[in-house]
């Protein structure tokens, strides 16, 4: 059966580029007489709030669109995102990092690591960075770090097959190519899957959740395409599924910029205000 979903953070009022993602997902699974799932991805407990959890279903009636019960609204599957990521460091593929924000960038730099086609630089752990001793006394001091995945302990536990890992991408979004897509990890680098301060990651709980709630079409904005790749390990290392993908193109603002709250473009309560019609935002 078809089932997609549309994932949004409450993190702020919903605007014209996630009525595009929503309108793509939820027509998807018209199309394919499947059904689309609504997801909160509150994982950030700072940055979400639950009146942008409320506004979303407003909005998201308000454009017409429907969805099953219940919705899964992350925060509350804490446990479930370390158990994953307990499973993944009994596997050995998990380290503690104790890098702040600036050494890491300090530590990128000295090293003359370059952005990598995903954009950001990628950190990968070397071997002689921390012994386990110290690691210990670190923790029992109560110094915070964050568990990264370990790319060298995964190459390790998956031998030949880490670097066949691919997917299938059938989206139409800019910069992307269409049918079997191989995987790259090492654009992402040992990316971080949990913090002292938030039990979960982005990657972690998207996967996880992806899995769980037999999404067999992932629908999304490019935005997120090269998240995938790093996507495509974590579902091959938890035996989770591995949906379709469908990186849809964004929309773009009259500056020729992603739209975005920090570009300025309008919410979707504020265009309500203004009289436009969902139709009107919908048919672009
Ligand atoms: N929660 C993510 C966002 O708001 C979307 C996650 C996804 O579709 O994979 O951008």
């Amino acid at each position: 059966m078809f089932r997609t979903r549309f994932a949004p953070s409450p993190t702020g009022y919903l605007h014209e580029g996630h009525a595009l993602s929503a309108n793509e997902a939820f027509s998807a699974a018209l199309e394919a007489d499947g059904d689309c799932l609504l997801r909160i991805e509150d994982i950030d407990q700072t940055r979400c709030r639950p009146e942008f959890e409320t506004a979303i279903f407003e909005d998201l009636h308000w454009l017409g669109f429907e969805w099953p019960a219940p919705v899964r609204r992350q925060s509350d599957h804490f446990t479930e995102y370390q158990a994953a990521l307990e499973q993944l460091t009994g596997l050995g593929l998990t380290y503690r990092c104790f890098l702040t924000r600036k050494a890491l960038e300090a530590e990128l730099e000295a090293r003359g690591i370059g952005p990598s086609p995903a954009g950001d630089r990628p950190y990968v752990r070397r071997n002689d960075d921390v012994s386990e001793d110290e690691v210990l006394s670190r923790v029992a001091a109560g110094e915070p770090f964050a568990w990264r995945l370990s790319l060298a302990a995964c190459r390790d536990f998956l031998g030949d097959e880490f670097s066949k890992l691919s997917f299938i991408e059938e989206g139409d979004g800019e910069n992307i190519s269409f049918g079997e897509t191989m995987a790259h990890p090492e654009w992402l680098g040992d990316v971080v899957l949990a913090r002292k301060d938030s039990p979960t990651s982005y990657h972690l709980a998207v996967t996880h959740d992806d899995h769980l709630q037999g999404v067999s079409h992932v629908v999304r904005g490019a935005d997120l395409y090269h998240a995938t790749h790093m996507h495509v390990l974590l579902q091959r290392l938890m035996n989770w599924s591995k949906p379709v993908y469908r990186h849809h193109k964004l929309l773009m603002g009259e500056d020729g910029r992603k739209l975005s709250k920090a570009h300025r473009s309008k919410s979707l309560r504020e265009l309500r205000k203004e009289g436009v019609e969902p139709s009107e935002l919908l048919k672009r």
